[in-house]
């Protein structure tokens, strides 16, 4: 697959970033960042990986920094957006079920509709995640 930049149409490169979710900081966190501007953007596999990482967290008053990178899944998820395939489970119809809500929860998050995009998130870690 071949990111382009919505800005500018270079092409965008994977790079691992440090985000800050005050008073929290998440290192290793994989961005995909345009080589000539500024622009950045999360793929939604990674926001709804981060979404399930943060909700454990926002729980710990404490500042805390998280290493993504030490996740036992960072790796396959890495592969998956390089190769901007889906993930799939070995023979099974997982990846399309994926694609399929991970499309839902775009639509859930433009209606704001709070409650369906936990759902939706919980199913897709379930599905990310096993
Ligand atoms: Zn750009």
């Amino acid at each position: 697959m071949s990111h382009r930049c919505p800005r500018c149409g270079r092409p965008m490169e994977l790079t691992l970033r440090t985000l800050h979710f005050p008073p929290h900081v998440i290192r290793r966190v994989p961005v995909l960042s345009c080589v000539e501007c500024e622009e950045h953007r999360l793929e939604p596999v990674t926001k709804v990986m981060l979404r399930g990482l943060l909700d454990q967290m926002v729980k710990r008053a404490e500042p805390e920094t998280v290493d993504f990178g030490a996740w036992p899944d960072f790796a396959r998820l890495i592969r998956m957006l390089v190769e901007g395939a889906s993930p799939r489970a070995p023979g099974g119809e997982q990846g399309h079920d994926v694609d399929r809500l991970l499309s839902l929860l775009d639509v859930a998050e433009e209606a704001g509709d709070t409650a369906w995009v936990e759902d939706l998130t919980r199913k897709i870690l379930d599905a990310i995640v096993s």
